[in-house]
């Protein structure tokens, strides 16, 4: 026996046939005997739907009050939540819904991302011990304690919900279900011979969720991390039933390091074609300059990337280079412009044609030259790099965007991440 949380996403549960998919899904846990708690998503299409209904009441220029706009988009969850506890319930299996206040699942006050601050699982498991009872919670929401409101944790929160639930009832396991049967070396589309991974470090994760692979919320992972929940993703679409509940189903398994035998030097590659760069040239090389320069973007909200800043030939003036998300880029100008006089540079570079390459291993931790082995055969490819930076995981390149999938091929033979052909 063991106690399992399963999450299922928007479009797992699009409509009536596929929740009584995923109660399938369920029930077949139910009857290996394991102990079930449920995480559900709004139907697809619903959170978006609630989004437009706010913005639709509100006229222009006006702010909306974050408290009013969480009321409205929790309920896409709550929805769900209901209509599969009757699924299951027709299926004779005992289950009941929670909202996110009844358990309570407790948040900060920052409507719209809230953070989950507590969740008490007691009562979830005492209904297993005494009535075997499968609990389905709405996902994506929570309480703030003081106010008591109703708070959302940003998009995407149902997974960060459901590894929350998991630490609170000691899980053994998270399982996600989704429209993909697991996290993969690559995006497959860009790179067909990319492998699904059996197993991934929750750094690892982290850092390929930070980068764009967009299977799970990055925050689900930062709490996995926290509480060493094992957080296993796999695809809901497999027949419920040709699923053997005792052994391992396809997926890959988000879990701690430690439980990583053979720790590959490069697990994954993300990339992103969503930056831009921004140089300033000859810039006054003295005390407080950085700060000139990042104060004022970190109080305009933008979240810089890549630094790379040269050390001075003259003694007076330098280079500096760094990244920010395209969507940032003439906000990102314009405020470097206002604060020329503060800064003190004589010119502005910029590109927006510019992809962020990462390549991310733990074992990059014991391993020296992995990163020259890139610049190696990426020269030998002429794809020129505009700038690095390494961590102790991993390493991201700036390239010119239109080399952005060879570059990702490139790298991802090189390291050996590509799945035999048949
Ligand atoms: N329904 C919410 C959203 O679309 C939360 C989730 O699905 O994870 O963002
Ligand atoms: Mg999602």
């Amino acid at each position: 026996m063991a106690r399992l949380v399963m999450k299922f996403g928007g479009t797992s549960v699009a409509d009536i046939d596929r929740i009584r998919n995923v109660a399938r899904h369920v029930k077949r846990e139910v009857d290996a005997g394991h102990e079930v708690a449920v995480v559900v998503s709004a139907m697809s299409g619903v959170t978006n739907q609630l989004v437009a209904w706010c913005e639709a009441a509100l006229s222009e220029r006006r702010l909306f009050d974050a408290r009013e706009y969480d009321a409205v988009l929790a309920t896409g969850e709550d929805v769900t939540a209901g209509l599969l506890a009757i699924t299951l319930q027709d299926m004779d299996v005992n289950a009941r819904s929670w909202q996110g206040w009844q358990l309570p699942i407790l948040t900060s006050n920052a409507h719209a991302s809230a953070r989950i601050l507590d969740v008490n699982g007691a009562e979830l498991i005492r209904r297993f011990t005494e009535r075997k009872e499968v609990a389905v919670i709405a996902g994506f929401q929570g309480l703030h304690k003081e106010t008591g409101r109703i708070t959302t944790l940003g998009r995407g929160g149902s997974d960060t919900s459901a590894v929350a639930v998991a630490a609170a009832i000691h899980a053994d396991r998270c399982d996600i279900y989704t429209d993909v049967d697991g996290v993969y070396t690559t995006d497959p589309r860009v790179v067909p011979r990319a492998r699904r991974l059996d197993r991934i470090a929750f750094e690892e994760m982290l850092e390929l969720a930070s980068l764009g692979a967009k299977v799970l919320q990055v925050r689900s992972v930062e709490l996995g991390m926290v509480h060493n929940v094992r957080i296993f993703v796999r695809s809901s679409f497999d027949p419920p039933e040709s699923i053997d509940p005792h052994r391992n189903p396809p997926g890959t398994l988000i879990c701690d390091e430690d439980e990583i035998m053979e720790k590959q030097t490069v697990t994954g590659i993300a990339f992103s074609r969503d930056e831009a760069q921004i140089s300033i040239r000859e810039v006054q090389d003295k005390p407080g300059v950085a700060a000139a320069i990042f104060g004022p973007l970190a109080e305009a909200n933008i979240n810089v990337d890549m630094i790379v800043q040269n050390v001075t030939s003259d003694g007076k003036t330098t280079d500096l280079t760094f990244t920010v998300p395209a969507t940032d880029y003439q906000r990102a100008l314009d405020v470097i412009t206002r604060a020329k006089d503060a800064i003190g540079y004589r010119r502005l570079d910029s590109a927006t044609d510019v992809a962020k390459i990462s390549v991310i291993g733990i074992g990059m931790r014991s391993h020296a030259g992995v990163a020259a082995q890139a610049f190696r055969a990426l020269a030998e490819r002429t794809v020129n790099i505009r700038a690095i930076t390494t961590s102790e995981i991993k390493f991201s390149l700036l390239i010119d965007a239109a080399f952005t999938e060879l570059a990702v091929r490139t790298l991802h033979s090189l390291y050996g991440l590509d799945k035999a052909t048949a």
